[in-house]
């Protein structure tokens, strides 16, 4: 009955202990340092670097099977010390402990030759610039070769001696993707080297020297090209730079995700998370932001030796870490600034210095500016003539004229700010084109409405398009963010009560979490078992239809459990009822109306995307349209 089964295979007879061969130990090892073609290519390029190198030919065969020839013009290796390079545990990078915890080279295990050539055919060709010729090691032997400065090393057939691994590689196009992908990490890093890709005889890229703006915008396309947020943030010991896709660059995959710590790339889940928990308010669920992005610190605060490929990274103060990035990149993130058509809004930063011994990444010329400063700046100029644009002022795009002072409290105004604040401005707003756009208002001023849809409006930069409803959603998202996170939502009590008709769950969950209600200020009493009346709602919403919106508060509040919804699921809870009340399309607004949503979203953070993801604006330059219509060509 109660038979154990067998899970221990027969044990094979007992050995005597034994020291392993050399060889045998390198090809152990070789597991985790080689597991596939792209570690040998990681290998080589990180030795490379290393080396000082500011060209890297990359030529693979066969998906990297067959063939992976590294080249670098480098300092190359003494011909004395070849035997060494090859040979197992033998390194130039470290040579103490405190060197181990000081390391700023992207190698230092002296494993990896050792290791690669336990597995496969490795000739090394090398030169350094003082030898009269280059020096070539193969299968132990050292000779003569012809070649300038710098370093070849030839791996063939990997594998050969170990079928067991062979079968374990994927087809010839999977293998060679991994390689690619290696090689776009690497190079996105040091955008100060060059490097060619070649696969069976075809080249497949090449980057030059240039700036990391320009590479990334290469490696990662035009979708990440153009939205995009130039970051560059500094606390203590840590600055974290680089770019951060806009939602509108999210990707279904996490395959735009590219972070390196002191010049590594890694993929470390306690950065991966910081970044993700930044972008949480502005993208879906389901969607990856794209980013590139460089952490650099003082290497005796992270351990690089945690895993044999070194692609995690223990960090002394984690926490520290993880709430550094998290700020940094919800700060740039909160930045309005619009997803404008064809220019990099990037500020493009000069070429960093080729010696890269400090392991920090060599991404600016330490000129960068800030997005957010580039923004103002941009802002600041002195508005451009619109020399042969009639930009006629507007009336009433509905026809009747412009709307007396009241009706600009008429929606957003009034509604959106129930505390008064600078939207007083537009009070004295006329029309719309009469306004010169200027730095204060970097959203400019309403034209008109299309289709009930899109506001569009000028500013000094050109025509700024609107998408109401997104912008509204927003807008109101963060009001009732702010609202509840201060504990100060304000309430409107409605004069007649609205009462529905509910069922039990309904009327028991009014019951059961009067409070969660309350400090959402929401007012909801059970009047009868079947009957439920809405006595007042956040003042941010009273737009909304009462019935529905406390339908949906008591639906989240039942699925997500009492005080959990405020925490776990505060933000999606906010985004449902802010879309509740976000004006409709088709709704027409007046210049009035426009303007307060303009002004409204100028002041709100993150207002230039709806908590959906979706851009909520763009800018279209006068560049943009000229270049439309072919004008200066
Ligand atoms: P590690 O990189 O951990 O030191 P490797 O086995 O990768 O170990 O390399 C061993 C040594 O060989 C390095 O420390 C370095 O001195 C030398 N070496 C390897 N590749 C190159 C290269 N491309 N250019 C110059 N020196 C190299
Ligand atoms: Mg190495």
């Amino acid at each position: 009955m109660n038979a154990t089964p067998n899970i221990s295979p027969a044990s094979p007879s007992p050995r005597p202990i034994l020291a392993l061969p050399d060889q045998l130990i390198s090809q152990i090892a070789a597991g985790e340092v080689v597991e596939r073609p792209s570690a040998v290519v990681k290998e080589l390029l990180e030795n490379a670097l290393d080396a000082g190198s500011t060209s890297v030919q990359i030529r693979l065969e066969e998906g990297g099977v067959k063939r992976i020839a590294i080249s670098d013009n480098g300092r190359g290796i003494p011909a004395d010390q070849l035997p060494l390079a090859v040979a197992r545990h033998a390194t130039s990078k470290i040579a103490s402990l405190t060197d181990l915890e000081n390391v700023a080279t992207l190698g230092f295990r002296g494993e990896a030759l050792a290791s690669i050539a336990s597995v496969a055919l490795l000739t090394l060709t090398t030169r350094t610039a003082e030898a009269p010729h280059a020096w070539q090691i193969e299968n132990g032997k050292i000779s003569p070769a012809s070649g300038a400065q710098g370093t070849t090393v030839d791996v063939q057939d990997l594998y050969y001696n170990t079928p067991a691994r062979r079968k374990f590689l994927k087809s010839e196009q999977t293998e060679f993707g991994h390689c690619a992908e290696i090689v776009r990490r690497i190079a996105l890093a040091r955008p100060d080297v060059t490097f060619s890709l070649s696969h069976n005889g075809k080249a497949v890229d090449h980057w030059n020297i240039s700036a990391i703006d320009k590479r990334s915008a290469h490696i990662l396309g035009d979708a990440f090209a153009n939205a995009r947020l130039a970051l560059d943030e500094s606390a203590g010991p840590l600055r974290l730079h680089g770019f951060a896709g806009l939602p509108t660059a999210s990707k279904a995959r996490a395959d735009a995700q590219y972070f390196y710590v002191n010049g590594r790339f890694v993929r470390d889940k306690l950065l991966t998370h910081a970044v993700r928990a930044a972008y949480q308010d502005v993208l879906h669920g389901d969607r990856y932001p794209s980013y590139v992005l460089a952490l650099d610190l003082d290497p005796a605060l992270v351990d690089v030796n945690v895993h044999p490929s070194k692609i995690e990274v223990r960090f002394r103060d984690g926490r520290a870490v993880h709430q550094f990035v998290f700020h940094a990149v919800s700060r740039a993130l909160a930045q309005t600034s619009a997803t404008s058509f064809g220019t990099v809004p990037a500020p493009a930063t000069a070429m960093g210095s080729t010696n890269n011994g400090s392991g920090k990444i060599p991404w600016t010329s330490g000129e960068q500016t800030s997005f957010s400063q580039q923004f103002s700046q941009e802002f600041s100029a002195k508005p451009r003539e619109f020399s042969g644009y009639a930009f006629e002022p507007q009336n009433n795009p509905q026809g009747g004229v412009a709307q007396t002072t009241q009706s600009y409290g008429a929606l957003f105004a009034r509604d959106l700010n129930p505390m008064g604040d600078a939207l007083t401005q537009t009070n004295t707003a006329s029309f719309a084109g009469s306004e010169l756009p200027n730095d204060e208002h970097p959203l400019g001023f309403a034209l008109a409405q299309l289709h009930g849809v899109y506001v569009l409006a000028q500013n000094s930069k050109g025509l700024v398009l609107v998408d109401m409803h997104a912008a509204h959603e927003r807008i109101l998202y963060e009001q009732l963010k702010n609202a509840l996170d201060e504990n100060s939502m304000p309430v409107q009590p409605l004069l007649i009560p609205i009462t529905f008709y509910a069922d039990g769950i309904e009327v028991g969950t009014v019951e059961e979490h009067q409070a969660v209600l309350q400090s959402l200020g929401f007012d909801i009493a059970a009047i009868s078992p079947t009957t439920l009346a809405v006595r007042a709602v956040p003042a941010l919403l009273k737009n909304a239809d009462a019935q529905s919106l406390a339908r949906d508060v008591l639906r989240e509040v039942r699925e997500f459990g009492g005080s959990r919804v405020l925490i776990d699921r505060r933000n999606e809870l906010l985004g449902t009822l802010a879309c509740h009340t976000a004006v409709r399309a088709n709704r027409n607004l007046t210049v009035i109306e426009m303007n307060a949503l303009l002004r409204q979203m100028e002041l709100t953070e993150r207002a230039d995307q709806c908590n959906h993801g979706r851009p909520t604006w763009v800018q279209m330059g006068l560049n943009d349209l000229d270049k439309m219509f072919l004008r200066g060509q």
